[in-house]
């Protein structure tokens, strides 16, 4: 996510219960650099993770329909994270659409060249269509 003022790129930290760099002493968080209010931002990405989630526990559930659907809705809050669109392309091959997940799973690796599951899963459909 970046912010919109100065374009300062912020990363969601991997891990730990904090989902940004970004300094959040204050009362509400603002960028470290142009120090613009962020807190509409983040109310935005907090809101794209809970529909991944969302997503998540439906596939864990079979609903891969319904799973796709709040997938989407994390997408069109938060479109440059890696992992809703690698979690898209899983959904996709799971509903036997593969031209879409390929597409999900270059796109991830768009925004993140090191996203395990989209590149996992391109290397497994390449493989998939040598033996064919
Ligand atoms: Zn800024």
């Amino acid at each position: 996510m970046k912010c919109p003022v100065c374009g300062t790129v912020y990363r969601p930290l991997k891990g730990s219960g904090e989902s940004l760099s970004v300094s959040t002493a204050s009362s509400s968080p603002s960028c470290r650099r142009c120090k613009a209010d962020l807190s509409d931002l983040f109310r935005l990405h907090d809101q794209a993770v809970w529909y991944h989630k969302q997503a998540l526990h439906l596939l864990t559930q079979g609903s891969y329909s319904e799973a796709t659907e709040y997938n989407n809705r994390a997408l069109a809050l938060y479109y440059s994270n890696a992992d809703f669109h690698a979690l898209a392309g899983k959904l996709s091959a799971l509903q036997g659409e593969f031209r879409e997940a390929i597409s999900s799973w270059q796109q991830a690796l768009k925004f993140d060249p090191q996203n395990a599951i989209a590149c996992h899963c391109l290397q497994a459909i390449e493989l998939m269509a040598k033996s064919d």
